[in-house]
């Protein structure tokens, strides 16, 4: 497979912030979102088999495992393989994904983070909006807000596509372009049953380390 780098550090999204996570980040991807900050991802990567990814993840000794990317999806086969071993293995797996791909075939014991990709992404035209027939209870669907009209359009999306209550709903806040406490107050105005994901581990070690 195509590895861009593994690394354990403090889950920093998701419902599993603050957890111990080892991040397996999987190379290139297919979209190219304007606030993209893991540029990095785009290159080819180092070549590792299924079985070198397991052996390095089994001495790290951390049991939530999050393969990420770029675009894990795009190594599609070996992906959905990688995914199957770890939960044989007894980890529980995240598995992050831009919403461009199929997510049908992925491992239903893993939990699917499915990334909405808003108009302020510049790649809302990409999405596979399929997916959103796959999403279980246990999943979570991330949608990173760059501004009020991502906002708007975000709170519509959940009411035309039936969203509520099917799983757990994350809005980000775009680093750079949204402050955070305007899109909490939007959410309290609204009263909108989402959780607001603030990218912990960059408030923790810093915008432009890699690696946490
Ligand atoms: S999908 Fe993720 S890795 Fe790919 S361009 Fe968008 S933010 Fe970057």
């Amino acid at each position: 497979m195509k590895v861009c780098e593994i690394f354990t550090s403090i889950q920093g999204e998701s419902s599993y912030a603050g957890v111990p996570c080892t991040f397996v980040r999987l190379a290139e991807c297919n979209l190219r979102c304007l606030y993209c900050d893991t540029q990095y991802s785009y290159a080819n990567g180092i070549e590792m088999s299924v079985e070198e990814i397991l052996n390095h993840v089994k001495l790290v000794g951390v049991n939530l495992v999050e393969i990420t990317g770029g675009e894990p999806l795009l190594q599609e086969a070996e992906t959905l393989q990688l995914i199957t071993s770890l939960l044989d293995d007894g980890y529980e797996v995240l598995l992050e994904t831009n919403g461009s791909l199929s997510i049908k075939d992925i491992d239903r014991r893993a939990v699917i983070i499915l990334d909405v990709k808003t108009p302020g992404s510049g790649m809302n035209s990409e999405m596979d909006l399929t997916n959103l027939g796959f999403i279980k209870p246990s999943d979570e669907i991330k949608f990173v807000i760059c501004s009020r009209e991502d906002y708007e359009w975000s709170r519509s999306f959940i009411a035309e596509n039936g969203l509520k209550g099917r799983c757990t709903i994350l809005f980000s806040p775009a680093l750079g372009m949204l402050q955070p406490v305007l899109l909490a107050r939007w959410i309290i105005e609204d009263r909108l049953d989402v959780r607001l994901n603030t990218q912990i581990h960059k408030y923790i070690f810093g915008t432009d380390e890699r690696m946490v």
